[in-house]
């Protein structure tokens, strides 16, 4: 169908770049502020383990990785190039209401936690499961820099089928779905952060996503399938709280100043049994499939 203002046979891109455009602006705020929060302020790491790296090659891994950003970011432009969008995706009329934004969310994660679990523990069984969604968890110690890192078929099959069904369920317009993209690709890149967030503890009273959370996931396997929202674990019996997890900080350490990604290890104060690298070795795993 057409829509929207048109550029001869084609919809007008003007809505995909600023949608597109939004959702870069807040990846150079949320890699801005991870910097300065490692770099300046006093912060406490989710897990005991160290994970020291150099900040401009984490970068360059985010941002290249096939699977992730610029994965979205084809999806988006072919799936708004061809007219396969609802109509209303291509209007710039109205504000933004936020409860579309929310409600967004909420059915973006929901969808994502049933192709999560579909992926750990579906019926295409374990053969899928290594070629889909093994290879992002080989970070059982995540930093903020990993998030988009997973295969082609991971991000397929639980990024951007619940996008398509969450794009069919709401009729958004162009703002809202702006709003959304930029507030849900940054919420997901900060929960695999390696270290908490300010609003951590308020988040994780009212089960919404936090960095320690989504460590859960990477550490356990077979708990916190959600990513924004814990509700979707509440329900289903997999949520495990953090502080239940041994190789994690207790949540009352002292924050201290990391001094950057690559700040120094001092051999002598970490606990060795958490320190066998970043492979499952070191996992405390409770199941089968990782
Ligand atoms: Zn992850
Ligand atoms: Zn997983």
């Amino acid at each position: 169908m057409e829509c929207g203002v048109r550029w001869g046979r084609w919809p007008s891109p003007l809505g995909l770049s600023l949608g597109i455009g939004a959702v870069a602006l807040a990846q150079v705020l949320v890699v801005a502020y991870h910097y300065v929060r490692l770099r300046w302020c006093a912060t406490r790491r989710v897990q005991r383990e160290p994970r020291p790296y150099d900040f401009s090659e984490g970068l360059k891994a985010h941002l290249g990785s096939p699977g992730g950003l610029l994965l979205m970011v084809l999806y988006l432009s072919v799936y708004w190039m061809s007219d396969a969008m609802p109509c209303s995706y291509y209007s710039f009329d109205g504000g933004v209401r936020w409860s579309v934004v929310f409600a967004q969310t909420c059915s973006q994660d929901l969808f994502m936690f049933l192709l999560h679990l579909f992926e750990h523990k579906g019926p295409l069984g374990p053969a899928f499961y290594q070629r889909s969604h093994k290879p992002h968890h080989r970070f059982v110690n995540p930093r903020l820099f990993d998030a988009f890192d997973g295969s082609v078929a991971d991000t397929f099959c639980m990024i951007l089928v619940p996008l398509l069904i969450t794009s069919r369920i709401f009729d958004a317009n162009v703002w809202e779905y702006m709003l959304f993209g930029a507030l849900w690709s940054s919420w997901l890149t900060l929960i695999h952060s390696e270290v908490s967030h300010p609003w951590d503890p308020l988040f994780l009273r009212i089960g919404l996503g936090t960095a320690a959370d989504h460590h859960v996931h990477h550490r356990t396997f077979v708990f916190n399938y959600g990513h924004t929202m814990m509700w979707w674990d509440w329900l289903a019996g997999t949520y495990k709280a953090p502080a239940a997890v041994r190789a994690f900080n207790d949540a009352s350490l002292k924050p201290t100043v990391q001094g950057g990604s690559n700040y120094s290890v001092d051999s002598s104060t970490v606990d060795s049994s958490a320190t066998e690298g970043n492979g499952p070795a070191g996992a405390e795993s409770h199941g089968k499939r990782e």
